[in-house]
């Protein structure tokens, strides 16, 4: 099976504009970005996504984007940065390596990520709280 290109760009056999690097996870610029700067942060071992990531990795990932976050923010002048994060082909996964997307955002920049929405009504939400809840397996909170 054809290797996925973050695997390629982490073992430099594909280019990747790296901005932070450690032992397990690494951070590079997105290539096609939703705004300046937009950078991924990525496990050096390929994991799917957060459906088989173990903990420990997922919580150096984590870690990881608060640090180069905050990186990025103060390097570019950002106002403060958005956080996606895409599990799934349906879910808009792409490239199946686990990643945090980091989008800066500038004072006036037009972006916007909020579609409509409408309000749920309490008894569809306490339907959906039970099912939710039952759905770890011991139903309990
Ligand atoms: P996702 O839709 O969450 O899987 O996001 C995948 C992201 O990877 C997209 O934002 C792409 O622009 C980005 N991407 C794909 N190929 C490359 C590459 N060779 N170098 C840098 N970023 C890439
Ligand atoms: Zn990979």
């Amino acid at each position: 099976m054809e290797e996925c290109i973050f695997c390629k760009i982490l073992k430099k056999e594909c280019p990747g504009h790296f901005v932070f690097e450690d032992d397990s996870v690494a951070g590079f610029l997105d290539n096609h970005p939703l705004n300046r700067g937009h950078t991924l942060i990525v496990p050096k071992k390929h994991y799917d996504s957060m459906m088989d990531v173990p903990d420990d990795v997922l919580s150096q990932l984590i870690v990881t984007t608060k640090k180069v976050g905050i990186q990025v923010c103060n390097a570019l002048d950002a106002a403060g940065f958005n956080l996606f994060q895409n599990n799934g082909t349906h879910a808009g996964q792409v490239v199946p390596h686990i990643h945090f997307h980091i989008i800066p955002r500038f004072k006036d920049d037009p972006l916007r990520f909020r579609p409509d929405r409408k309000q749920a009504a309490a008894e569809e939400l306490s339907a959906l709280k039970e099912k939710i809840i039952a759905g770890n397996g011991t139903g309990l909170r």
